[in-house]
């Protein structure tokens, strides 16, 4: 490799070398462009008259599954891969064994090198997986090191400057301009070998010592001043800087002849490798808190401490990302987030929708183009991404987001209005919380008080069980941020999408109608009671709001009161101040419950309507699935019709109703639900400014009234929703 040879003559003596020691007839070498085209470089064995036009997409073939996953394929039978694309310029369908390993850098994917055989039913053993793997480390070297500068044809050129611009998933709505944050900044591994194994062996040991030090340090500083989301992630880092498989695959490879950095990204490869194969989203959590361990490690390793970025506009890219990570992010800094991996259930997108952060997940291929600095645009409406954008695209979006900062202020001038109708009708606007991190939104959102907190968010975030005393600490901060605001705490909504990854899930055919919330709640009542006791606890002395989620059957009502009463008993046992006042309330999402209307009421202080879930049972759609989540309109008269039930059962009783899924944030839903007589909805921080915007010029009894005559027709079917725009727009209201 350090001949002094031409750059193709290079190539085609490394791809002939490989080929005649690893005895395969083909070794081929492809380079991931800057337009996200793998291109053949080199080969030896397929039709050298390819080279520089056989071409893949990102994703398309073998080749590009290996580029799109950075994870090596090894087949004994390649062409009946579902992957497999045949590439008639390279003659290749004849070769059966197929072994392709990503040529990573720095976790960026470079391009893939191949090698392939004729003989069907041999696969490459893990020893020639290794070594292919260390020899594509040192392609990586050469490419980084511009070794393959002016090798493309003509106008491709394997500079990263071009516009690239990808579809991915849209996971947090909001558009962010910036500048490309790599999360995981390119730690540079120069040194491949090394000299000596013994005093390499003892870098790698010192280097562990100071990881762990650095982790207790950390969990030392911040075992009084923060008892947040962050501290659960600190305490599986210390377990994983201890853990023995760990060190000895790193000493391993130390011992076959890397140096102790490169050992460590060697190591993380594999790991990474892996990591793209599991779908148990509990164990690919895990394994990346190993990854972004492993990044310390090296950091540690070359010097590199504490190179933190303090650009104030930054757009933060990463293949995956733990939730502690974002926080550790300043949050005015972040201006969007961008994933390659991500989905609306990972942690770090629910921490980023918290904290309002604009994000686009499955965006694949992204860290690979990406370079630190670089100009980007994440529409997480789209979920578009325009990395190094072009002037009329970033214009564009520069108009969109003043536009959008533009209504916000207007927003913001309205958040110390009452929010009461043009007919003088109060409507009590609530938001939704889960974390810590969302109480700063109940002043800057001007919600009147919190009308659902999640607490399974807290279970989800953390990777074992929150311990009671963390419970109560995070339920008495809620209380406390929110002085005399009330706080509506839900009790432990887990199973159905909501799986804590250290509490065995059976696997269902129907999560959705299967074990999870009051179900399971009620069948390990240990759960549920140490969460009781730990909302009374922290309630102690204060008013107290708790409401079951999922409730069907009115005798799981009777069961969770006596658990109530029990733990209240057991309270005062011991000596703690009850809550000064305690009100029970129950989510309504099954249908069952709008036939037992009057004997709910009649056992509930109050009612709220969790309309994702009632909205999922009443049409039979699943609401994750994008194929069928909108097919039916929620604001369908068979669907108002039992809302209204709802609402006037709970003014027959006295009992409160108000709604907490995601109709109550969207405001012609929202004009609706007033118009049903609704009196008091939750939602999103970021919606109640356009709610309120709405029901400033809504005169609701009104719409009351008209809406009352469509659903008491009995022959009226289908939509409301032209009824309710013709209104708004009627009458000029904003929705
Ligand atoms: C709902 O189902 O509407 C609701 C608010 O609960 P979640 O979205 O948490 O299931
Ligand atoms: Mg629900």
């Amino acid at each position: 490799m350090i001949e002094p040879l031409e750059a193709q003559a290079r190539l085609d003596q490394i791809v002939m070398l490989i080929a005649k020691h690893m005895e395969t007839e083909v070794c081929s070498l492809y380079v991931l462009r800057a337009d996200g085209v793998l291109e053949l470089y080199a080969t030896e064995g397929l039709n050298p008259g390819s080279v520089h036009l056989a071409q893949l997409r990102l994703g398309e073939g073998l080749v590009g599954t290996i580029a799109a996953t950075a994870r090596p394929l090894n087949l004994s039978d390649a062409q009946n891969h579902p992957a497999f694309t045949y590439l008639p310029e390279t003659g290749e369908e004849i070769y059966a064994t197929f072994l392709g390993v990503p040529v990573l850098r720095a976790g960026r994917t470079l391009g893939v090198l191949v090698v392939q055989n004729k003989a069907a039913g041999r696969v490459y053993p893990e020893e020639e997986s290794e070594a292919l793997e260390t020899v594509a480390m040192v392609i990586a070297e050469m490419i980084a090191a511009g070794g393959l500068e002016g090798l493309s044809r003509p106008g491709v050129t394997l500079d990263l400057t071009r516009p690239v611009s990808f579809a991915g998933l849209a996971l947090c709505d909001g558009i962010g301009i910036g500048r490309v944050v790599l999360h995981e900044p390119r730690v540079i591994v120069s040194s491949l070998f090394n000299e000596d194994v013994d005093s390499e062996v003892s870098r790698l040991t010192e280097a562990l010592a100071i990881l762990r030090e650095s982790i207790e340090g950390m969990l030392a500083r911040r075992e009084v001043a923060d008892e947040g989301e962050h501290r659960a992630v600190l305490e599986t880092y210390r377990k994983f800087a201890q853990d023995r498989g760990w060190v000895r695959r790193l000493e391993e490879a130390v011992r076959n002849g890397l140096t102790a950095e490169a050992a460590v990204e060697k190591v993380q490869s594999d790991m990474r490798a892996r990591m793209m194969h599991l779908t148990d989203p509990y164990i690919r959590e895990r394994l990346h808190d190993f990854d972004d361990l492993a990044n310390r490690l090296l950091r540690q390793l070359i010097g590199q401490v504490g190179a933190g970025n303090g650009a104030s506009d930054a757009v933060v890219v990463a293949r995956n990302m733990g939730a502690a990570e974002l926080l550790d992010y300043h949050r005015g800094q972040i201006k969007g987030l961008v994933l390659e991996e991500g989905a609306t259930t990972s942690h770090v997108v629910i921490v980023a929708r918290a904290l309002g952060i604009p994000v686009a997940g499955q965006v694949k291929g992204v860290v690979s183009m990406a370079e630190n600095g670089d100009p980007i645009v994440v529409d997480g409406e789209s979920g578009d991404v325009h990395l190094r954008p072009p002037p009329e695209v970033h214009d564009l979006f520069a108009d969109k987001l003043g536009f959008r900062a533009e209504r916000q202020q207007r927003y913001r001038s309205l958040r110390d209005l009452p929010a009461k109708t043009r007919d003088g009708v109060a409507i009590g606007l609530q938001m939704n919380a889960g974390l810590l991190v969302d109480l700063p939104q109940l002043a800057e959102s001007g919600a009147e008080g919190i009308g659902l907190f999640r607490t399974e968010l807290q279970f989800m975030v953390a990777s074992t069980m929150p311990r009671a005393s963390d419970q109560e600490r995070l339920y008495r901060a809620v209380i406390d941020a929110a002085g005399t605001r009330p706080v509506t705490f839900r009790t432990l909504d887990v199973g159905g999408d909501k799986l804590l990854p250290y509490l065995a899930h059976g696997l269902e055919q129907n999560p959705a109608l299967g074990y999870r919330a009051m179900r399971l709640a009620l069948d390990r009542p240990g759960l549920l009671r140490t969460q009781l006791r730990a909302l009374l606890k922290a309630a102690g002395g204060r008013n107290l709001k708790i409401m079951f989620p999922m409730i069907t059957d009115l005798s799981e009502i009777v069961a969770a009161r006596t658990l109530i009463a029990r733990e209240i008993e057991h309270l005062e046992r011991f000596g703690y101040a009850p809550p000064n006042e305690l009100k029970l309330g129950a989510m309504l999402e099954v249908p069952s419950l709008l036939y037992q209307l009057d004997p709910l009421m009649r056992m509930l202080d109050f009612v709220s309507i969790g309309s994702n879930d009632l909205f999922q049972f009443f049409f039979a759609v699943d609401r994750g699935n994008a194929n069928v989540a909108t097919r039916y309109d929620d604001l369908s008269v068979p669907f108002l019709r039992a809302l209204r039930d709802v609402v006037l059962a709970g003014e027959r009783h006295g009992v409160p109703v108000s709604l907490c899924g995601e109709m109550a944030g969207r405001p012609l839903s929202a004009m609706a639900l007033i118009g049903l007589g609704f009196r008091s909805i939750s939602m999103a921080p970021p919606s109640i400014g356009p709610v309120k915007a709405m029901l400033l010029e809504l005169d609701a009894q009104k719409l009351r009234g008209e809406l009352a005559a469509l659903l008491d027709d009995p022959s009226e079917v289908g939509s409301a929703r032209s009824f309710l725009k013709d209104f708004a727009e009627r009458h000029r209201i904003p929705y």
